[in-house]
């Protein structure tokens, strides 16, 4: 494993805790000599992990699409930035260099990210590691919805247990280390069958 994809917040959010855990994140990673490859942006959460990655001498690589490169103020000191020309680019390439993926606390844009890349591997597209960094609870309400897709029969229990869900990060990056990806039938009624 080389470098891991982080999804996170554009936003600080409300507690200091969830840039916290950003940068936490960014130290387990350091500690393990892992890349990171994000979204590219200087503020919020964003910002707060690519800072910690490279201030500890790490690798960083932002992916950034021209559309949102005003709005996100690209960060200028990065190892690597990369201008594309769409979000779906972005999202590519993103996942391309990467050999696994977390998201950290954020908004919508971050829970796009991890659920696509989850549907990827539910569907076999890809066989890397999907993860929650559950800073200070913030997914636990998400965590029970989808235990609720199960039970009502929407998602299989494999499909589900391929989003693995940590509060601590190095713990988190371990299992990573560890993960095999298992094969899993996306379609629940032939399971049966
Ligand atoms: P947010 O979690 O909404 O603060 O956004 C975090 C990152 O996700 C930002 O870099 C956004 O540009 C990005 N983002 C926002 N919407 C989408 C989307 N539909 N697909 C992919 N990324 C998005």
């Amino acid at each position: 494993m080389k470098r891991v994809c982080v999804y996170c917040g554009s936003s600080d959010g409300k507690k200091d805790a969830y840039k916290a855990a950003a940068r936490e994140l960014g130290r387990a990673m350091l500690e393990k000599g892992l890349g990171l490859v994000y979204g590219g942006a200087q503020i919020g959460i964003m910002g707060e992990i690519a800072n910690t990655v490279m201030d500890g001498g790490g690798e960083v690589i932002g992916i950034m699409p021209k559309s949102l490169a005003d709005r996100e103020i690209y960060h200028t000191g990065l190892t690597r930035l990369e201008i594309v020309d769409s979000m779906h680019e972005r999202k590519a390439m993103m996942a391309e260099l990467s050999d696994g993926f977390i998201a950290l606390p954020g908004g919508l844009g971050t829970i796009e990210e991890i659920f696509e890349v989850l549907t990827w591997a539910q569907l076999g597209f890809h066989r890397k590691p999907c993860a929650l960094l559950n800073a200070i609870g913030y997914y636990d309400n998400l965590c029970a919805f989808l235990n609720h897709t199960v039970i009502e029969g929407f998602v299989n229990t494999a499909s589900r247990a391929m989003l693995m869900t940590e509060s601590d990060p190095r713990v988190l990056l371990e299992r990573f280390e560890n993960y095999q990806a298992p094969v899993v039938n996306k379609w629940i009624d032939k399971e049966n069958t």
